[in-house]
């Protein structure tokens, strides 16, 4: 069927929403694809459903060829599942919880990892049925702390998730491995510039765990690669190699001096190298920055105070300290808690007195047995020299909270690492037994006895996709799709106001309609600079433009990636057309 632009639901804005700072949700908002209905909800008009539904066919296709199966289930589910994996109180704030009439507790949906596990344990019971992978295409709930971006980070998005079920660790390996196959072959096929890193994997649990990330400025994920090796890692997943624990002989005692006016680590290096005497050169590298912060375990009233020590040349990364600490929530220290604590001297907190307080403190993994450092002393305007760890204080553990830099090395000790910025679009985790445990889904044995089955469980951000594809593929006058996934083969722009120009156009578009390709016919009785303007925006990648050319028996055929141009007789355009759309 041909789409014709006089009746198609559609109305394109010369100017961007005042609401949007990336290019993706600009230029779908004002070629209109998507209308904002609430913060992280969108509706999808014509055309965006349609490249929607294109790319939910890669998908659906890609996991068809690997044997997955489709199922749905509802997004309106019970509260007991979760309860029984701990998820309804470890989502926290995101997870969107509501109340049925009789007073019955609910939740939307935010992955359904329950629903497969226990659905798989009432089908499933000998090890004959194994393994099985199954999957949806579905909308997913999530109260989001920030939702950003129009689609890309919504409270209400379309997601594939799938799950494996095996008897065994090899079996689980084998379909990661199919997932993994499958990714790669559907972000091939849109198109995307994408990374395979390792992730952490969160609220999930479990163990193995990559993430898919498309490269993209814009993005809120920031990943490392190595100079050398294959190394590749999301920031919140990256390990600090700990150096070798040191001897404690003969290390200097640790010394309180007076520095007065050292608020921060530059002022502090600056007076220890000309005003102590001390005789040796320090670095920003050998304090001991000790930040203050609060966590609440979901579920739980209390904050409890944690003290975060890493070395002074770095900043703590929010993220990676949030990561690290999750499930907890984790805040800033308020001027309320200081005034609280007397004990903490803003500026010159030092491992003694969280200790002598019972203030858990938590340390970079640099901070090892022997190390010695210059941190606060407690005191208003004074630092101690030469504090050893292992001696002069005793972290309650490690945390992965320090920035990871540029330059530094590679965590597998080749190379060094460079870093990029990416958007999530797909993450696989084997997730192991955590939820068949729960729930106890067990195939009975070949010997009659019981095995407990292990999971895998693999997502793909289906609408964030749409966002994602146009983050790479647009240039300042619009979109430009690529073929897998544009809303039409081709945008017919009639240039002209002559009946002959019309009813030519309308006979191409007709033949070609009949040939298969999927036509886009602009008809309205506007300007042909509106037209152009409105064919450059809404980025279909071939325009075919008849105009006046008609009468010499010429059209043109414009590409939207390149704007490269040429003329082609009439007659033969529509054999060139359906070949150029089927390439
Ligand atoms: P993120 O770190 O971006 O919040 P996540 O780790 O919470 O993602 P998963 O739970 O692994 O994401 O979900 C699988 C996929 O769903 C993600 O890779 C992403 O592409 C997509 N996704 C997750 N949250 C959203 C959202 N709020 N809006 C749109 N897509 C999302
Ligand atoms: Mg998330």
């Amino acid at each position: 069927m041909i789409t014709r632009m006089s009746s198609l639901f559609l109305r394109t804005l010369r100017e961007d929403p005042a609401d949007a700072e990336v290019p993706s949700h600009k230029l779908l908002v004002r070629a209109g694809y998507v209308r904002r209905v609430a913060p992280g909800g969108y509706s999808w008009l014509p055309l965006g459903l349609r490249v929607l539904r294109n790319i939910e066919r890669v998908v659906r296709e890609e996991m068809e060829a690997m044997g997955a199966q489709e199922i749905q289930f509802p997004a309106l589910l019970p509260r007991e599942p979760y309860e029984k994996t701990g998820r309804w109180t470890e989502y926290g704030d995101a997870l969107f919880r509501l109340k049925d009439r009789k007073g019955a507790d609910y939740l939307l949906g935010p992955t359904h990892e329950e629903l497969f596990a226990l659905t798989v344990k009432g089908e499933y019971s000998s090890y004959k049925d194994y393994p099985v992978i199954l999957y949806q295409i579905q909308t997913k709930y999530r109260d989001e702390a920030r939702p950003r971006a129009g689609i890309l980070r919504g409270r209400e998005f379309v997601m594939k998730d799938s799950y494996s079920f095996d008897l065994d660790d090899d079996g689980l390996a084998r379909s990661y491995g199919l997932h993994r196959d499958a990714y790669i072959k559907i972000f091939e096929r849109l198109g995307l510039e994408y990374v395979i890193v390792a992730a952490t994997s969160g609220a999930m649990g479990g163990s193995a765990s990559e993430e898919f990330l498309a490269i993209a400025e814009t993005g809120e994920d920031t990943y490392v690669r190595s100079t050398e090796s294959g190394f590749a890692a999301n920031v919140e997943a990256v390990v600090t190699p700990a150096p070798p624990a040191r001897s404690l002989d003969g290390l200097p005692e640790a010394q309180v001096h007076h520095t007065p006016g050292t608020p921060t680590i530059a002022t502090l290096v600056d007076y220890l190298n000309t005003k102590t005497g001390l005789g040796r050169t320090f670095t920003a590298a050998d304090t001991l920055k000790n930040v203050m912060v609060k966590i609440r375990q979901p579920g739980e009233k209390e904050w409890e105070i944690l003290g975060i020590g890493v070395p002074g040349d770095r900043e703590v990364d929010q993220k990676r300290l949030e990561a690290s600490l999750e499930p907890a929530e984790v805040a800033l220290l308020e001027e309320a808690d200081f005034t609280a604590n007397p004990f903490l001297v803003k500026g010159y907190i030092g491992p003694k007195a969280l200790q002598d307080n019972g203030v858990r403190y938590l340390v970079d993994p640099r901070i090892v047995t022997g190390t010695a450092w210059v941190t606060g002393a407690d005191k208003a305007d004074h630092h101690v020299v030469d504090l050893v760890a292992g001696r002069d204080f005793t972290p309650d553990g490690t945390v992965e909270a320090a920035e990871v830099r540029e330059g530094d090395a590679s965590p597998d000790g080749h190379g060094t690492l460079v870093a990029a910025r990416g958007i999530e679009i797909g993450h696989i985790f084997q997730l192991g037994r955590k939820y068949t445990d729960a729930f106890e889904v067990d195939a009975l044995g070949a010997d009659s006895k019981p095995i407990r089955i292990t999971m895998g469980s693999y997502g793909v951000g289906v609408s964030r996709l749409v966002a994602v594809v146009a983050e790479q593929y647009h240039d300042e006058l619009g979109l430009v799709w690529p073929r897998s996934v544009a809303p039409a083969d081709l945008h017919v722009v009639i240039a002209g106001k002559d009946e002959s120009v019309f009813a030519g156009a309308e006979k191409l578009a007709a033949e070609l309609d009949a040939a298969g390709v999927r036509v886009l016919l602009d008809d309205r009785k506007a300007t042909p600079g509106v037209k152009f303007a409105d064919a450059e925006l809404i980025g279909v990648p071939t325009i075919l433009v008849v105009g006046r050319g008609l009468a010499k028996g010429v059209v043109e055929v414009k590409d939207r990636a390149s704007g490269e141009r040429q003329e082609i007789p009439v007659d033969d355009a529509v054999t060139h057309l359906v070949k150029l759309v089927r390439s």
